[in-house]
């Protein structure tokens, strides 16, 4: 196990080595929100499926335009859900969507024709050929690809698939995920009391909370005292659970009661890097445990928890879910910014429309990694690498959303 602090890109790349593509199952259409997508699809039929009109009013057909003026004898009326009939040379009262009878080619909206008796009308305006029809296979085409691989699924996609008449779609499965958190301080009961130092465990509801909005699937939830012995049988409880990823909160660093690295080796880990240079969450810990189980050993302050989630964790998921990784906003600072050299800093922050309807972002006072009342502020992560120490208002800066799956923009130039 290498003790030496790694750069932010050399960990990511060691986690990303380490995970490997889920599998895919089909899930119902009406199950498919925030899936995603693990092959194309393929439309088998044409949108619309049959010519229709798009107005209320009357069908009918000529070589080139019917002029203003014609009279017509109405021979039927066609409506939304009727099967099909067959046009002679008049015209016909239609509504929105009805097919349209065989042998027309437009329609005239109703306002812009006049009843002469119950069984003629007259045209008002000029009618060209396909006016006011929505011909078969115009929105999609019969053997379209309409969906990518990686799309994450939406209601607009539904919308396309329901009416496309596709039951199931074949997405990545959800990994499996655990969260224990450690820490003799630590109460998960929130009626009970506080004694005398101790906290309220917010690591583990934050985890649960955020992990499904990231596409994984939680499935143990545990909280351990600062006792070796407990935390491995709540490992084993995980690994029991089916979890192939584990997150755990506390215990990484160098204090007395930093027992997780230990513990990993005790039970066969190999533990790929611990500590990585980054602020917040420096003493953050990867293994990978026996079955390609891997861990996540994030440092127990509230924001280094946040951040091993968002910028190690959700990485792994993307290369899970067959996503390319990251490409983050560009965007100006509202204010000046500075910090240290060497670490790479994960910076709560505003992302806000300025006087001027730009957007921009706001590095939010509070940085500290305790402070949790400025992420529930935040409604993105601004991002300051290693080598930066200072930057003027104005200056651009990597912004990435609170999860990986929230700013779903197309990126130029990529595949
Ligand atoms: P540790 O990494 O175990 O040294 O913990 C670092 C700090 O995070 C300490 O102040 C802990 O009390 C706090 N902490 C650890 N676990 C949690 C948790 N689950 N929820 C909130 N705070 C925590
Ligand atoms: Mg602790």
């Amino acid at each position: 196990m290498s003790q030496a602090t790694l750069a932010y890109a050399d960990a990511l790349r060691i986690v990303l080595a380490a995970s490997s593509k889920a599998p895919v199952e089909n899930v119902p259409i009406s199950a498919c929100i925030g899936r995603i997508l693990a092959a194309p699809v393929i439309s088998a039929a044409d949108l619309p499926p049959f010519d229709n009109s798009a107005m209320d009013g009357f069908a009918l057909r000529g070589h080139s335009i019917v002029p203003a003026g014609t009279e017509l004898d109405i021979e039927g009326e066609q409506a939304a859900g009727d099967g099909i009939a067959q046009a002679r040379n008049g015209a016909w009262e239609i509504m929105t969507g009805a097919r349209l009878p065989d042998g027309l080619d437009r329609v005239i909206p109703v306002e812009q024709t006049e009843r002469v008796s119950s069984t003629r009308v007259r045209l008002l305006a000029n009618v060209e050929a396909g006016q006011n029809v929505r011909t078969a296979g115009s929105d999609v085409s019969f053997d379209e690809n309409v969906l990518a691989t990686g799309t994450m699924l939406q209601p607009q996609h539904v919308m396309l698939l329901a009416a496309l008449g596709v039951p199931s779609v074949p997405v990545a499965e959800r990994p499996r995920v655990a969260v224990l958190c450690t820490g003799r301080e630590l109460v998960d009961d929130a009626t009970q009391a506080l004694a005398p130092g101790q906290i309220r465990n917010s690591n583990g509801p934050f985890l649960a909370a955020r992990l499904p909005l990231a596409g994984a699937q939680v499935v143990h939830v545990e909280t351990v005292g600062d006792d070796a012995t407990a935390f491995e049988a709540a490992l084993r409880r995980a690994l029991d659970a089916g979890a192939k990823i584990i997150i755990t909160s506390g215990a990484v660093s160098m204090g007395r009661y930093d027992f997780v690295p230990q513990a990993l080796e005790r039970i066969g880990a190999q533990t790929l890097f611990h500590k990585v240079a980054i602020r917040p969450g420096k003493p953050l810990l990867f293994a990978k445990l026996p079955g390609d189980v891997l861990l996540f050993g994030l440092p127990g302050n509230p924001i280094a928890v946040a951040v091993g989630l968002r910028f190690f964790v959700e990485p792994a998921l993307r290369l899970m879910f067959g996503l390319p990784q990251e490409t983050p906003l560009r965007v100006p600072l509202s204010k000046p910014y500075s910090k240290k050299p060497r670490l790479r800093f994960h910076l709560k922050s505003r992302l806000h429309i300025d006087t001027q309807g730009r957007l921009a972002v706001e590095v939010l006072d509070g940085q500290e990694s305790y402070r949790i009342r400025p992420l529930s502020e935040a409604n993105a992560w601004a991002v300051v690498p290693a080598d930066v120490d200072a930057l003027l208002a104005g200056a651009l800066v990597d912004v990435h959303g609170l999860g990986h799956l929230e700013f779903p923009l197309p990126c130029e130039g990529a595949a």
